[in-house]
């Protein structure tokens, strides 16, 4: 039976402080560091920078609290996962409002989606359970295959969508029965610091802790010999550091979903008018801040420049702007450090005299890290707007005229996370998609995900997959037992 208490009077305070959760105690930290608005450069709050001292005690409450954890059956852990999640629910709007003030993103429509998203995910995946299998049962032999689970999970999260990938972790890291010390991006600990404190409403001490710091406390985390697993997001680079560490340390398990490259491949005949929202959206959403944006738009030279100039007209209609403001369809870049990146990838295209029909410039004299929407007409195939990953609102649209040479132009890259592909011949358009190197691949879609549909990279995207059957069986070992009869 579940003993937890719950009720809808739950309140938290969001103007803060913001302490960490360790063994159930919400705690401060020996220093702290400061979290930015990005939209106007102002101090939101001083964050706790974990001690050492204060990681490794997270994982031994973790681990302290694992095998009473583990112990209850899957119904027990699911009503506690679903009261979270309603938990979650009753401090929705502080959370949106959270989110939009560290991350950037519009209030009204991306972190809305975000959170509503994140708290749908947590509930849903509550109701998953993984079941033992008889794979022989012979009048003298039973083989069967339990899954068990790992231990400890460290969680190391990026900053552009820190609340649904941060809970897409802990979710799933729960109902396998594992505990669960997280650790969100520098740049936005925040909203993941909250949901970690309304964790200890619901969830007995230990099963979750959030720790918050810089890179430094990740590397503790994927060192410390106690942790079983790390489910990392984030880039490649460091992604490949998480894999080093955690095969040194003990050999760890690791999920890594990692960056990507996606490019779009728009075939001949396509009735692109209709589709211009779509691939804008599915281009610029969160100010291109996403690993699986559209980050190459291939258009068949038929239609080129038809498309170019819909398109250009299209997103010149949107708002760059401070994500509170409901006129805003993009938000700021998330922190300093991408905005300079972009920064050195502007001045890379405008070196190069790269035809720029949208944007172009960033005007660095606005207090926030606005970057504007920003076209690249058909750059060359080894430019570094098309070989890598921007982070932002920058698209290179290119022509093509070869399927051979376009699918060949998609694959060649280190990233094969998503890929997306649009025509009227459905057929032709499924073949094309057989041929992409990717985890992913849509065909006159884009972005669908589901609680049931694995999820991750190929190539130097990543490892392993989140979600589906196949993500939950990530955080447990394969246990087989063999009986004689
Ligand atoms: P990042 O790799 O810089 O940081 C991610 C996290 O890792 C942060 O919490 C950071 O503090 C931590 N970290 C940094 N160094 C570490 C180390 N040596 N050991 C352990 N942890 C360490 O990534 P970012 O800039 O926060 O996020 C952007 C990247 O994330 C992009 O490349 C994007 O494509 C990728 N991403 C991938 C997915 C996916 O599902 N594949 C989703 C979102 C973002």
């Amino acid at each position: 039976m579940n003993t937890h208490t719950y009720t809808n009077q739950l309140k938290i305070d969001f103007d803060g402080p913001y302490l960490m959760t360790i063994g159930g105690r919400l705690v401060d930290a020996p220093n702290t560091f400061e979290v930015h608005n990005p939209a106007t450069g102002a101090v939101v709050a001083n964050a706790p920078e974990a001690s050492r001292e204060q990681v490794d005690e997270a994982i031994a409450a973790a681990k302290e609290a694992q095998p009473g954890w583990a112990a209850l059956s899957w119904e027990e852990r699911r009503d506690y996962i679903t009261a979270y999640a309603d938990a979650l629910d009753a401090n929705k709007e502080s959370i949106i409002t959270l989110l939009t003030t560290e991350q950037g993103k519009p209030r009204h429509s991306m972190a809305t989606t975000e959170v509503d998203y994140a708290i749908f995910w947590v509930r849903e995946v509550a109701k998953r359970a993984l079941h033992e299998e008889i794979i022989e049962d012979t009048p003298d032999h039973v083989v069967k295959i339990v899954r068990s689970p790992l231990g400890v999970v460290g969680a190391i999260t990026p900053w552009n969508f820190p609340i649904l990938l941060g809970l897409w972790k802990l979710a799933p890291c729960l109902i396998t029965g594992n505990t669960i010390v997280i650790k969100p991006s520098p740049f936005t600990p925040l909203g993941t610091l909250r949901f970690g404190e309304i964790a200890q409403k619901i969830f007995p001490k230990g099963v979750v802790n959030v720790v918050s710091g810089g890179n430094e406390q990740g590397v503790w985390l994927t060192d410390h010999p106690s942790v079983s697993k790390i489910s990392f997001t984030g880039s490649t680079a460091t992604g490949k550091k998480v894999m080093s560490a955690a095969a040194l340390s003990n050999l760890k398990r690791v999920t890594l979903e990692l960056g990507g490259n996606d490019p779009a491949i728009v075939m001949p005949g396509t009735d692109y008018k209709a589709l211009i929202p779509t691939l804008f959206d599915a281009a610029f959403g969160n100010s291109g801040q996403w690993c699986i944006a559209v980050k190459r738009l291939y258009v068949h030279e038929s239609l080129y420049k038809d498309f170019l100039k819909d398109f250009v007209e299209y997103a010149s209609a949107k708002v760059v702007g401070n994500g509170m403001d409901p006129r805003t369809d993009l938000g700021p870049i998330q922190n300093r450090m991408q905005y300079n990146k972009l920064l050195n990838l502007f001045a890379d295209v405008k070196s190069k005299g790269y035809k720029v029909p949208l944007g172009g410039t960033i005007d660095e004299s606005l207090p926030g890290n606005f970057v504007p929407i920003t076209i690249v007409d058909n750059p060359p195939r080894e430019s570094r707007i098309v070989r890598e990953e921007p982070f932002g609102p920058i698209l290179p649209i290119i022509s093509w005229s070869d399927l051979d040479e376009v699918i060949q132009d998609a694959n060649n890259t280190e990233f094969g996370l998503a890929a997306s592909v649009w025509g009227p011949d459905r057929d032709e358009a499924i073949r094309v998609a057989h041929r992409i190197e990717a985890g992913t691949v849509w065909v006159n879609e884009i972005h669908i995900h589901g609680i049931d549909i694995p999820f991750g990279g190929h190539k130097q995207s990543g490892m392993g997959v989140e979600n589906g059957r196949e993500g939950l069986e990530e955080f447990t070992n394969a246990k087989t037992y063999m009986f004689r009869k």
